[in-house]
C-alpha cells in the first residue's frame, strides 16, 4: 500500500513539475499502485489525463520509465512538453538521425532520463532489448493498449510481441492505457500483455466539456460560416464525406477570409504533413477534412468538430468529435442531418458484397440515423449505445438546452403496439409505418397484411410523424431492433404496458425537420489579453520550433489572462493551473510583462463607459459558462446547485465567479465562501504583509482556502476599492 508519504510526494510532482493542483480520478490511485510495483489498466476518455499515470510514476521511481506508442509524430510532441516542464525525457524511433539515436541512447544507459518513449517495432529489436537488460527500468507503459487487440479497432501487429515483456522483465511494473476498449477488448489486452494482479481502472466515456448539436442540413455553406463565428480565431476540424467536398468547402471558407485547408487522402504526403503541422502550429485554424484526418493529431485545443455529412457510425462520430475539448475547455460537436445524405451513405453500403458484414453497417447507419433524429438528451442516446446510461439529462446538447414540447401519446402507442402485434414483430420501422397508413404496396398486398385491423388505422398522420413516434418508442425501451432480422421491432417487456394504455407515454412533439434554433449565449467579449498570451505562446514555440501547446494549454493561458492587477513583487503564477516551477523560471518574465502592460493600458484609459458591466471572457471558448452561471446566480441558486446544473465541478463555478466578480457583476461572495471564513478572511488579509508574494499570503492565512476562493476573495477586495 502506498503511504501517506508517497501520495504527498505523488502531489508534490504533480504540483511542482506539472503545476496542477489536484490529481483527476483515477490518476492518484494509478500513480500509487503503479510506484507500489503493481500493473494496471486504464481506461480514460481522451483529454481525462492518461499521460500522467505513468509520467509521474516515471520520474519518482528509480531508473527509466519505458513508454511505448504507435504514433511517432506523437512522441515529439510528448516529449517537448516533458523537457518544458524541467523533465529528462527522449524518443528512439526512425525520425532520429543515427547521431541523435546514438547521443539518445548514450543518455538512456547512463540513467539520464526519467522517461523514454519508443516505437514498439524498436523496442521489441534483440539489440534494444539487451540494452534493457542493463538499464534500470522503471515501469513499462503501453500507451493506445487497444492496439494489442484483435477486437480493438486499431489493430497493430507490431503490438502483439508486447506480450514478451511481461516475460522477460517479471518485476517491471506494466500500465496499460487507452480510450476506447469494450469489454471484450479490455479483456484480450491484459491477457495478451500478461499483465498480473492488474487492476482496472475505467472512468466513464463521457466528455462532459463536449456540446454536442444536430441541425438540420439546409444551407451547409451558410450554416458553417455561421457556427464559425461564434469560434472566431479557434481551432477546429470540419469532417466532410468526400475529397471533392472537402475541397470545395476549403476554398468556400479561404474566400471568406478563414484560414482554412483541406486534408485528404489523394493529396501527397509531404502536403498532408504540412497541412498537419501548421494546424498543430495553429497557423492553419480550420482544417476541412476527410476521415483520414486526426489518427496522430493530438492537439489539445481543437474547440469544434463539425459533420458536414452523416458519419457512417456511432463509433466514427463519437471518435470524430472526441477530438474536440481535450484541454477540458468548452467545446462544440455540430453535425448537419441531411436526408440526402442517408441515402447517400445508404448506396454506399448496398455496395458491401458479404451480406454480413453489410447487415452489421446497416444496423450502424441507422443508430446514427437515431441518434441525429433523437428528441431526447442527445448525450443519453450516445452513452446508452456505449452502453453507459445517464441517470439526468446532460444540459449540454441542443436537446436538453432547447426542449422540444412533449404529449402524452399514450393512444398513438397503442396503434403502434397493436401493429407490431399483428405483425408478430418481425417487421422493421418503415413496414409498420406504411401499414399504419394505409399502403397499397405490393409486399403489404402480397402478405395479406392490408386485411389486419390495424392497416390505415393511422392514415392521418403523415408517414415522418409516425417514424419519429416509431423511433421514440424504441429510444425510450419499448422495443429493440433485431439487427439479424432486418432491424424488425421486438417488443421488450416493457411494451405490454402500451396496449393497456393506463399509464401515460410522455413524447417529444414531432416537428418537420430538425428546425428547432439553438439559444446562444451572447456576452460583450473582453478576451484581447488572451489574444496577446496566445501571440506570445506562438512567438515562443516559433523560435523553440515546438508546437505551441506543448509550451502552455489554453487553460493555462485563459487563467493568466484571469490574473488582473499584478503588483511588483507577487508570485501569481504559483495559483495558475500548468504553472511548474520549470516554466515559471523560463517564461514567466515573458508572459508578466504582456500581462502588466495589457492591465495598466486598460486602467490607464478607464472612462464611464468602461465601467458598465462588461463580461470578462475566460478565453474565447468559456463565456458560455460565465453567463449560464451568472444566470443560475440571479435566479437564486448557490454554489452546489450551480456547479450540479451544469455537471461542472465547483472549482470551474468559483473561476466563473472570479471573472464575473472582475467584472464588476454584484455576487454576494460572503454567501459563496460562508460568512464566517469570509470575514475571518477579510481581517487576516488586512494584516498581511504588502510586499508578500500572494502565494505568501495565502500560506499566511489561519483560515483555510482553496486557490479559487482566495482568489476570488481578493477579486472581491479589488472590487470594492481595498488592494
Ligand atoms: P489523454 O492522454 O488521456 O488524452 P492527457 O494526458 O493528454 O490526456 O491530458 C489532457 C490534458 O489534461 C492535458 O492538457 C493535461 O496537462 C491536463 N491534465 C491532466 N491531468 C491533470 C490534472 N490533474 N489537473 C489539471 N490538468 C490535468
Ligand atoms: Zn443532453
Amino acid at each position: 500500500m502506498a503511504t501517506k508519504k508517497v501520495k504527498q510526494q505523488a502531489k508534490n510532482v504533480l504540483k511542482e513539475v506539472f503545476g496542477y493542483d489536484e490529481f483527476r480520478p483515477p490518476q492518484e490511485e494509478v500513480i500509487c499502485s503503479v510506484l507500489d510495483g503493481k500493473d494496471a489498466f486504464v481506461l480514460m476518455p481522451t483529454g481525462g489525463g492518461k499521460s500522467l499515470c505513468y509520467q509521474i510514476p516515471s520520474i519518482m521511481r528509480e531508473g527509466t520509465g519505458i513508454v511505448i506508442s504507435p504514433l511517432i509524430s506523437l512522441m515529439k510532441d510528448q516529449v517537448d512538453a516533458l523537457n518544458r516542464c524541467g523533465v529528462s525525457a527522449a524518443y528512439y524511433n526512425s525520425s532520429l538521425k543515427a547521431a541523435e539515436a546514438k547521443e539518445v541512447m548514450e543518455k538512456f544507459e547512463n540513467g539520464q532520463l526519467d522517461l523514454l518513449y519508443v516505437a514498439p517495432e524498436r523496442l521489441l529489436t534483440k539489440a534494444f532489448l539487451s540494452r534493457l537488460e542493463k538499464v534500470k527500468v522503471a515501469l513499462f507503459a503501453v500507451d493506445e493498449a487497444h492496439c494489442v487487440s484483435q477486437w480493438g479497432h486499431d489493430f497493430r501487429p507490431e503490438y502483439v510481441r508486447l506480450g514478451e515483456l511481461r516475460e522477460n522483465f517479471p518485476n517491471v511494473p506494466m500500465i496499460a492505457l487507452t480510450a476506447t476498449a469494450d469489454i471484450h477488448t479490455r479483456d484480450d489486452i491484459v491477457k495478451r500483455l500478461g499483465m498480473r494482479r492488474s487492476k482496472r481502472y475505467v472512468s466513464s466515456f463521457d466528455r462532459p466539456n463536449i456540446r454536442y448539436l444536430i441541425a438540420e442540413k439546409r444551407q451547409p455553406l451558410t450554416q458553417v460560416l455561421q457556427f464559425l463565428d461564434d469560434w472566431k480565431d479557434c481551432s477546429g476540424i470540419i469532417y466532410c464525406l468526400s475529397r471533392k467536398r472537402v475541397e470545395e468547402m476549403a476554398v468556400n471558407l479561404q474566400r471568406h477570409g478563414i484560414r482554412a485547408s483541406a486534408y485528404h487522402a489523394g493529396m501527397p504526403g509531404r502536403v498532408r504533413e504540412k497541412v498537419q503541422d501548421d494546424f498543430l502550429r495553429d497557423r492553419v485554424k480550420v482544417i476541412v477534412a476527410t476521415i483520414a484526418f486526426g489518427m496522430g493529431v493530438d492537439k489539445p485545443n481543437v474547440r469544434f468538430v463539425i459533420h458536414h455529412d452523416l458519419p457512417k457510425s456511432m463509433e466514427s462520430y463519437y471518435q470524430e468529435t472526441g477530438r474536440a475539448g481535450r484541454d477540458g475547455l468548452e467545446s462544440e460537436a455540430m453535425l448537419l442531418y441531411g436526408s440526402g445524405d442517408v441515402n447517400l451513405v445508404r448506396r454506399l453500403i448496398e455496395n458491401v458484397e458479404n451480406p454480413d458484414q453489410r447487415r452489421v453497417e446497416v444496423h450502424k447507419l441507422n443508430s446514427m440515423i437515431s441518434l441525429a433524429e433523437s428528441l431526447t438528451c442527445r448525450r443519453k442516446v450516445l452513452l446508452g449505445y456505449f452502453n453507459e446510461y445517464l441517470e439526468h439529462d446532460c444540459g449540454n446538447c441542443d436537446v436538453c438546452l432547447d426542449p422540444p414540447e412533449t404529449y402524452d401519446a399514450r393512444e398513438l402507442a397503442y396503434m403502434v403496439a397493436k401493429a407490431i402485434e399483428e405483425l408478430n414483430g418481425d417487421y422493421a420501422v418503415g413496414y409498420i409505418v406504411d401499414v399504419l397508413r394505409g399502403s397499397k404496396s405490393k409486399r403489404i398486398v402480397d402478405k395479406k397484411h392490408d386485411e389486419l385491423p390495424c392497416h390505415g388505422a393511422g392514415k392521418d398522420i403523415n408517414a415522418d410523424e409516425w417514424t419519429s413516434i416509431v423511433r421514440q418508442l424504441v429510444h425510450r425501451g419499448y422495443y429493440n431492433q433485431d439487427i439479424s432480422r432486418r432491424a424488425a421491432l421486438v417488443p421488450t417487456e416493457m411494451a405490454a404496458s402500451l396496449l393497456e394504455k393506463k399509464q401515460a407515454v410522455i413524447l417529444a412533439k414531432y416537428q418537420p425537420g430538425i428546425k428547432r434554433k439553438l439559444k446562444r449565449f451572447t456576452v460583450a467579449k473582453d478576451n484581447n489579453l488572451f489574444k496577446k498570451l496566445v501571440e506570445l505562446r506562438a512567438e515562443l514555440a516559433e523560435k523553440e520550433n515546438v508546437a505551441p501547446h506543448t509550451l502552455f494549454s489554453d487553460v493555462t493561458l485563459t487563467e493568466l489572462s484571469q490574473l488582473g492587477n499584478i503588483n511588483d513583487n507577487d508570485n501569481p503564477f504559483t495559483l495558475v493551473s500548468g504553472m511548474g516551477k520549470h516554466k515559471i523560471d523560463t517564461y514567466g518574465d515573458a508572459f508578466l510583462e504582456v500581462i502588466r502592460s495589457h492591465v495598466g493600458k486598460k486602467s490607464s484609459k478607464k472612462s464611464m463607459a468602461d465601467s458598465k458591466p462588461v463580461l470578462l471572457a475566460k478565453g474565447p471558448s468559456a463565456t458560455d459558462g460565465q453567463v449560464y452561471t451568472w444566470n443560475l446566480y440571479k435566479s437564486g441558486k448557490s454554489l452546489d446547485e450551480i456547479a450540479a446544473e451544469q455537471g461542472v465541478s465547483q472549482k470551474t463555478i468559483l473561476n466563473h465567479f472570479i471573472a464575473l466578480v472582475r467584472a464588476a457583476h454584484y455576487v454576494e461572495v460572503k454567501d459563496i465562501i460562508g460568512e464566517e471564513r469570509f470575514k475571518q478572511a477579510m481581517d487576516e488579509l488586512k494584516d498581511a504583509d504588502p510586499y508578500a508574494s500572494l502565494s505568501e499570503i495565502k500560506g499566511d492565512l489561519d483560515v483555510e482556502l482553496t486557490n479559487e476562493e482566495f482568489r476570488l476573495i481578493l477579486a472581491w477586495r479589488e472590487g470594492i476599492g481595498v488592494s
